[in-house]
Parts: structure tokens; C-alpha cells; sequence
């Protein structure tokens, strides 16, 4: 009798290169999120001479169309890229807040869980980093957004229309207020704690389909500490570089 061969897996996917470190004596360690398999993890092999194609393909930012073959793991075959932002972003401070994003996606995303309107939104994201023409404002508004949008897609994000203290609704007309070990609360209950922990925010951020809009210095500071709050408590760790 024929002895059956274990089936081999095939994947043919656009990702991008949310991570990658050195693995002693394996190779590389990789983290992607391919559109058609989500975020997967796997070790690639052979990076490590100079020569190599698939390494300058495999870079932090990139977009990249990856090709597998799956026996136990994924086993990297080939890998053409797409847009080169790894060495479009030459700014260190939009490298930092790209590099935070992808950390963020990175760490929050679970594995081998396929959800295309979310590949598709940090594609975006991505492309609009790469862009020279942007302002490194716009890029920073970008990427406030897009980590609130990521944070209210994996259910992080506390609800931004009820207080969080005493359960009233907060007007849509006002600013938002973010206590760091509660939430969001309304202006009643910020009053009367009077403490310097409450930041406003402009609810801006939070509309949908909204095109980016200018937002103030301030709100984006503000917005910038609400996304490291809730990543500090999801991921319970610092986030290493979202602001200087
Ligand atoms: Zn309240």
C-alpha cells in the first residue's frame, strides 16, 4: 500500500512586514499580515548572505507578495516587492511613528485570523506613509487614526459616547475626555475631579469616513497618549516609540 504523503499548503499573498529579528542559529524571525491568512509568523532562511533577494525584500514596512509552501510551518519561497517603503520613509520622525504603528499592529493582532478590510485599511496606511508629497503632519494624523480605528476594530477602544463613570451620555458636540484608568467620561464628571490626569480630545478622530482633517498639536498629543494608554493596557507593555 501507498503510503500517504503529508499534503503540502500553498500561499500566494500580498503582506507586510510588520517585524523581523535575528534567530541565532534558525534565521530570520518574521512577522507579517498577509491579506489572505492574517497575521502569520514564520522563519526565514538564507537571509543572512549578502547576496540575497529575499532579504531586502523582507524589510520592516514593506509590502511585499510572499510566496509559501506550508508543511509543519510556513516555509518562505519567494517574496517580490510591491512598495519599498522601508526605504521610501527616510524621516526619523515619521520612521518613529511608523515603526510605532507596526509595532502596535504587530503586538495586538492575533495570529492566522484572515480579515481582508483590515489588511486593506493598514495597505492604505502604509502607502500614504511612503508618500513624499505628504507633510509630516498628515502622516502623523494618519497614523492617530489608524491606530483608533485598529483599537475600536479589535474592541479596545472604551465607547466614547457614554461616560465612563456614571453612565450618561456624552454630547457629540463637545470635547471628549480620557481619564487614563477610566476612559472616556463627560465634562460633568471631569469638573468635578478637577485633576490633571483628564486630557480633552478633539472627537475628530473618532468620526467615521471622514476624510483626515487638520487636528490641533495638542489634540494630537492628547490622542497620541490615549493610543499609548490602551496599548500599555492590552499589550501590558511601553510603547517604545510612538512620540519622542
Ligand atoms: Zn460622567
Amino acid at each position: 500500500m501507498l503510503r500517504k504523503k503529508r499534503m503540502l499548503q500553498y500561499l500566494k499573498t500580498h503582506g507586510i512586514i510588520l517585524r523581523r529579528d535575528h534567530a541565532s542559529d534558525i534565521g530570520e524571525r518574521i512577522s507579517a499580515f498577509t491579506r489572505k491568512r492574517g497575521r502569520i509568523n514564520f522563519i526565514a532562511h538564507g537571509m543572512r548572505r549578502p547576496t540575497s533577494k529575499l532579504s531586502s525584500a523582507i524589510l520592516p514596512g514593506n509590502i511585499v507578495y510572499l510566496t509559501f509552501a506550508k508543511q509543519k510551518a510556513w516555509n518562505l519561497t519567494g517574496a517580490k516587492v510591491d512598495l519599498s517603503s522601508a526605504l521610501a520613509v527616510h524621516d526619523l520622525q515619521i520612521m518613529r511613528l511608523f515603526s510605532a504603528v507596526r509595532e502596535i499592529v504587530d503586538m495586538l493582532l492575533p495570529e492566522d485570523e484572515t480579515d481582508e478590510k483590515l489588511y486593506d485599511t493598514l495597505e492604505t496606511y502604509v502607502r500614504f506613509m511612503a508618500k513624499d508629497s505628504h507633510t509630516y503632519e498628515a502622516k502623523k494624523y494618519a497614523s492617530i487614526r489608524f491606530c483608533t480605528l485598529l483599537l475600536k476594530h479589535l474592541g479596545h477602544l472604551p465607547d466614547a459616547t457614554i461616560c465612563q463613570i456614571n453612565g450618561e451620555k456624552i454630547n457629540s458636540s463637545e470635547k471628549a475626555l480620557w481619564r487614563k484608568d477610566a476612559g472616556f467620561i463627560c465634562s460633568k464628571c471631569a469638573h468635578a475631579e478637577n485633576s490633571k490626569e483628564i486630557l480633552s480630545l478633539s472627537p475628530l478622530v473618532l468620526n467615521k469616513g471622514v476624510k483626515p482633517q487638520k487636528i490641533s498639536d495638542i489634540d494630537v498629543k492628547h490622542w497620541e497618549k490615549v493610543i499609548a494608554d490602551i496599548y500599555a493596557r492590552v499589550a501590558e507593555r511601553e510603547l517604545l516609540s510612538f512620540s519622542k
